[in-house]
């Protein structure tokens, strides 16, 4: 007998294992927070990460699991702006709205910020309590499979063209095509992008590019460089993406821009790379790094994919139940890099 209510959850006990299956207390509802009755939680490549000890985590066992949507079950007696059976996602860092980085709108940095799935449980479980500040309703027509994934891979896209001042009418090169190319082109054409460059080894990745409308650069067969230059006239482009985190990209990404162009630093690595800085004067070059995502750049996202703008449907391509075994398999293929594909989980 327990003397709490108990739910389901896949947890990481120990780093380096397996994640396994356990039933933990049922989060409680308090102040201003909203218990979740989760749909759909996002298998991302930094839960893999987090396993395997290359990122921490505050404690162990905790429950991994940052990309989150499902329906509001029982709300806090301070919360007015939801009610049961609401459909909502939730923003995977939970912020103070208080101190000096919240005030100005830059969450990601907040002081008492702890993220979802890595400092706190998150949603590989059937429910997650939080502060109904980072909840958002999802229109009816996202599904929660879509909106979980939107919370981390879409979000981190839109904030690198926020980052990088993406404008309508400017060109943009994505360096890796992968979940995060796919939405950075989507998002792109949504901002009324001109010529989009996708910059990748994977013939079957540079194929669903050139479907989708973007021009598919396979870099192992030519210089991604000289032939992006050769296309724009010797122009370069305005922006490029780097979402691979390898010396080789950043050099590509840096070399391949036009006068006052932007680079935006979205794959992760701490290998340094050389930098022409008489290049990047003469051509007032701008290198930025990008950093997470904002809050007031999730409703921005919600409501592209309401008008149909953005489609996730090529991303999502697979669901397992809240299982550790079948969790666990995708950890692997994921780390083989097998795995391009996004997987879901349906408690
Ligand atoms: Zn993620
Ligand atoms: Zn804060």
């Amino acid at each position: 007998m327990y003397l709490y209510e108990v739910m389901k959850a896949v947890q990481l006990i120990e780093v380096d294992k397996d994640l396994e299956n356990r039933e933990v207390p049922k989060p409680e509802v308090k102040g201003d927070e909203v218990l979740v009755k989760i749909k759909a939680a996002g298998i991302c490549h930094s839960d893999v990460h987090y396993r395997d000890g290359v990122g921490s985590v505050d404690k162990l066992p905790i429950t991994l699991g940052h990309e989150i949507a499902g329906e509001v079950e029982e709300v806090g007696p301070n919360v007015t702006r939801f009610k049961k059976g609401d459909r909502v996602c939730v923003n995977y860092m939970i912020t103070c709205g208080k101190c000096h980085f919240c005030a100005k709108g830059s969450e990601q940095f907040c002081e008492k910020g702890n993220m979802i799935g890595k400092n706190v449980d998150g949603g590989y479980a059937e429910y997650i309590s939080i502060p109904s500040r980072g909840v958002y309703k999802l229109p009816d027509s996202v599904s929660f499979e879509h909106a979980a994934v939107m919370m981390c891979s879409t979000a981190t896209s839109m904030h690198a063209l926020k980052k990088t001042r993406f404008q309508p009418g400017e060109t943009l090169a994505i360096f890796g095509f992968g979940g995060l190319g796919v939405s950075a082109f989507q998002l792109a054409k949504a901002f009324g992008a001109r010529d989009i460059y996708a910059i990748d080894i994977d013939p079957d990745k540079l194929k669903s590019a050139k479907e989708m409308g973007a021009i598919p650069i396979n870099a192992k067969d030519v210089d991604p460089v000289e032939k992006i230059m050769e296309l724009t006239n010797g122009v370069g482009v305005d922006v490029a993406l780097e979402l691979v985190g390898l010396p080789l990209t950043l050099d590509q990404g840096t070399r391949v821009l036009a006068r006052f162009g932007r680079l935006g630093l979205v794959g992760i690595t701490r290998d340094p790379w050389e930098v022409d800085s008489y290049e990047a004067i003469c051509r007032e070059k701008e290198i930025i790094g990008c950093s997470d995502h904002l809050l007031s750049e999730l409703p921005m996202i919600l409501d592209l994919a309401d008008q149909g703008k953005l489609d996730l449907s090529n991303v999502v391509t697979k669901e397992v139940p809240l299982e550790a075994d079948p969790i666990n398999e995708v950890y692997h293929q994921l780390k083989k890099f097998k795995a391009d594909f996004r997987t879901v989980i349906k408690p």
